[in-house]
């Protein structure tokens, strides 16, 4: 059977996406291009999310004392290695908020990367109360010659979460940021974490359906986990009865059930991350990796014979 996204498989991809939209595969090589964020330099706060410790999230390769090109180029080496199918390049900027500047000194980073012969694109992640409308509106142009999509760490649909976790915006927020993207013709993707304390497995999964009503065009899921050097690694330690971790069966049962909820057009670019080992804390999921994770997903998919959007209306 084919399905929604025009082949057999019972999830929408990111990968397969892409590859409808331009042809071939798609890989991101990831830059720290020198961007803090107002959850740190005391804009909107000073301590930082509580699970973010940004040297456990970004690539061995990706060192901001290198210029944007030396990443690049660091960056390329090991993914044309690791990846040998993929064919064009689009640069990450990942670390911290990549929105949070000037628009010259914005126009100067991407530059940097768009100068790079085998770099076909942008993908900017960012926080959604970061970006103003004449970031996108350059965007929007930059858009016409290159690959450029959003993301925007949305984390939670609820309020009250996002307090909990430091976060210093709300859910509104990012709704506006999502609509603001999206009515420009740009890519918009958001990443949402499954798992954060104080939230009931109902209220997670009825964010598929929050998430369906936006102009979403791509989802990237993380489950929770421990950071070290975190301040909720410290929460962790003090008292760790307010956590419920997903383990592997229980996420694999839930993001099936979140994807029949989900609007089919919306491609999952990931179902899991991956903490470099000597940053997560909890080990349960120690060894498991997030591609191992995709196919136990479509095992289950497939088992139930069930598929993303089925239950979506
Ligand atoms: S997760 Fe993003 S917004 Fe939050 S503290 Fe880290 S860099 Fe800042």
């Amino acid at each position: 059977m084919e399905y929604y996204w025009g082949n057999t498989r019972r999830f929408h991809s990111l990968a397969d996406y892409y590859k409808q939209r331009y042809g071939t595969r798609l890989q991101k090589v990831s830059v720290h291009a020198g961007f803090t964020c107002p959850n740190r330099d005391g804009t909107k706060g000073t301590g930082g999310c509580t699970f973010c410790n940004n040297r456990g999230f970004n690539p061995s390769y990706c060192h901001d004392e290198d210029s944007v090109s030396t990443q690049l180029e660091k960056g390329l080496r090991f993914l044309k290695r690791r990846y040998s199918r993929a064919k064009r390049f689009v640069a990450y900027f990942q670390a911290y908020s990549n929105t949070y500047d000037e628009l010259e000194v914005l126009k100067e980073r991407y530059g940097q990367a768009l100068k790079h012969p085998e770099i076909s694109g942008l993908s900017i992640g960012t926080r959604p109360d970061c970006v103003n409308d004449e970031t996108l509106d350059y965007l929007a142009e930059l858009a016409k010659k290159y690959i450029i999509s959003i993301e925007y760490g949305v984390e939670s649909c609820y309020d009250d979460t996002l307090i909990r976790i430091n976060r210093g915006h709300t859910f509104s927020d990012s709704v506006d940021a999502i609509k603001r993207t999206a009515e420009r013709g740009l890519h918009t993707g958001i990443h949402i974490i499954i798992g954060l304390p104080g939230e009931s497995r109902k209220q997670m999964l009825q964010q598929s359906q929050i998430i369906s009503q936006l102009p979403v065009h791509s989802i990237k899921f993380h489950q929770l986990q421990i950071v070290k050097d975190t301040q909720m690694a410290l929460e962790y330690a003090s008292n760790p009865d307010v956590f419920d971790f997903f383990e592997p069966d229980e996420y694999i049962d839930f993001m099936v059930k979140f994807l029949e909820r989900l609007r089919p057009d919306i491609a999952v670019e990931r179902f899991a991350g991956e903490v470099p080992p000597q940053y997560n804390l909890r080990k349960s999921w120690q060894g498991l990796r997030s591609d191992q994770m995709i196919i136990m997903i479509e095992k289950e998919l497939e088992l139930r014979n069930t598929w993303q959007g089925k239950y979506y209306n």
